[in-house]
């Protein structure tokens, strides 16, 4: 079989150049490069068995862990497709997208074994469930580990560069979650953008806590595995055992979104951990606030950060804010307001309604071309064409691109806000109010309004320990911003904010919340 260019090499070289180096920490669990790369060969074995086929799907639904990893790999080592699916989604969702994508075997993780029979039932394809842990002592479920001590290793099934790799799908912030089809190719390119300026090599200690079906955490594990670095994971994001366990294993890389970066600074556990092995954090996904971003450089003087700006159709990063820009010198020049410059294998540029690209300096939709653009959607050719203009793939943001190449995302087309005829950008306004002392986290969006067409609306939650009326707040954004531009009405919200599986804020709930309310009122 001859070697292939695609993500299962990087286990091959990681062999090679650091057979006996520890590939994952997960609890008390210490693996090899090499038994990785032995357990992987056989649990892909396992697979086949099962009844895994070229180009068929494995759905895994579970908490992180080092059978999470094993089995992203296995899949492709078998020659299938890995399709991680969000634990935090209703039983609706799961079994929409379980039926959509047909996988030959459902991987369950022992939280997740009563779906199951719901999950297997919605897709006829289904050959088999197989669980990571046992979740009572009744249950009979195939066992990963027994597979795969029960197996012999196979071959490398050594699918091309164009196969698709994985099916991840979107965050559904705006809409239904689509799958996006990313080959091998697209996470190769993905990985030649991110390790240089993520500082990845050898002696990296990454903490995968993200949740590893959203692509920038799934797909980290590749660039990871391709350095020969070492992978540490924690079930989920929990602020105070992640400050614990980067220093329990010397974690030297992580990566956030906003909102984790903000539970992580409120933990009391930041207070005694020692996490001076802590090299670089990565974070994006979401706008960040710049206060928040200031407050954590500043706890953290020693650590390089670095934004990405990306999409999970990108796979995911299209542009990026190196550590460089970070350094304190440079927090007065505007640059902590971007996204960064496009990266290695990045075409960007920004477009009017025409599809024409604008002068520089102009908002207009950011338009990316590379070969981190994905395949296409799974099983809906009308949107994937839609999403193409020319070859290029339409992000659905809006940014503002500079003369020195430093793109700004100024907000998503569908969050932007027409009030009486003036576009408001709702990350303008988020950003001001951030700035509040007692602001901990933003919300702005349109109400329907009968004289403006849309009205901005915020919806904020509190510090703990902190005050702050809804007029107080409203008036600070007076000297900040245009009129236009400042809420004119503004909610404290006592519970936290409704999150996606990616823990993004989905200000459609709230606007569903509020106009259902006002209903009620009346
Ligand atoms: P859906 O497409 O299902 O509505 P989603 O767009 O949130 O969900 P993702 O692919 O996870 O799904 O997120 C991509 C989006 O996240 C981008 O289009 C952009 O709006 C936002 N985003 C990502 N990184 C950044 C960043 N660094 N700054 C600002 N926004 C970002
Ligand atoms: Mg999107």
């Amino acid at each position: 079989m001859p070697s292939n260019p695609g993500l299962t090499q990087g286990i091959r070289r990681a062999v090679q150049v650091r057979g006996d180096g520890i590939a994952i920490i997960d609890g008390n669990v210490r693996i090899s490069w090499t038994g990785f790369a032995d357990r992987v060969a056989r649990l892909a074995a396992a697979f086949r068995a099962k009844g895994l086929t070229t180009g068929g799907r494995v759905v895994l639904l579970a908490l992180n862990s080092h059978h999470s990893i094993t089995c992203f790999f296995a899949a492709m080592h078998a020659g299938g497709i890995i399709v991680p699916l969000n634990h935090r989604l209703s039983l609706d969702e799961l079994t929409a997208q379980t039926a959509d994508c047909a996988p030959d075997l459902i991987v369950l993780g022992p939280d997740f074994a009563d779906l199951a029979v719901p999950l297997a039932t919605v897709a006829h394809s289904v050959k088999a469930v197989l669980m990571t842990g046992r979740a009572s002592a009744e249950d009979r479920g195939e066992l990963l580990d027994d597979l795969i001590a029960a197996h012999e290793p196979i071959a490398d099934a050594c699918r091309g560069a164009d196969d698709v790799a994985c099916l991840f799908y979107t965050s559904g912030t705006t809409n239904a979650a689509k799958g996006v089809m990313l080959s091998h190719t697209n996470i190769l390119a993905n990985t030649a953008n991110v390790v240089a300026p993520l500082g990845l090599d050898e002696s990296a200690v990454h903490l995968h806590h993200g949740p590893l079906f959203h692509v920038a955490a799934g797909v980290r594990l590749f660039s990871v595995t391709h350095v020969a670095g070492t992978h540490v994971f924690l079930p989920r994001f929990v602020a105070g055992e992640l400050i614990r366990e980067i220093d329990r294993t010397g974690v030297t890389h992580a990566t956030f979104v906003p909102t984790m970066l903000r539970s992580m600074l409120d933990d009391p556990a930041m207070a005694s951990a020692d996490l001076s092995s802590l090299r670089t954090i990565s974070y994006g996904s979401a706008a960040m606030p710049e206060p928040l971003l200031r407050e954590v450089m500043t706890r953290l003087p020693a650590v390089r950060f670095m934004q990405s700006y990306g999409m999970t159709e990108l796979s995911p990063v299209a542009t990026i804010l190196g550590w460089e820009d970070h350094l304190p010198d440079r927090w007065d020049s505007g640059v902590l307001r971007s996204a960064g410059k496009a990266a290695m294998f990045c075409d960007v540029r920004v477009v009017g309604t025409d599809g024409e690209p604008v002068p520089n300096g102009t908002p207009g939709e950011v338009l990316v071309c590379g070969p981190n653009v994905m395949l296409g959607y799974w099983n809906r050719l009308d949107l994937s064409v839609e999403a193409m203009r020319d070859g290029w793939m339409r992000t659905g943001d809006i940014g503002v691109l500079r003369d020195d190449g430093y793109l700004f995302i100024v907000d998503r087309l569908k969050d932007m806000i027409i009030t009486g005829g003036e576009n408001v950008y709702s990350q303008e306004v988020e950003n001001a109010i951030a700035a509040h002392p007692a602001v901990a986290q933003v919300a702005i969006f349109g109400r329907p309004h009968d004289h403006w067409g849309e009205a901005v609306h915020a919806t904020v939650t509190l510090k703990p320990g902190t005050s702050a009326s809804a007029e107080e707040i409203i008036a600070f954004t007076r000297d900040r911003l245009a009129h236009y531009k400042c809420p004119r009405t503004l909610d404290i919200r006592n519970e936290p904010m409704p999150l996606s599986g990616a823990n993004k804020i989905l200000k459609s709930k709230l606007k569903e919340e509020l106009l259902a309310r006002e209903r009620v009122e009346g």
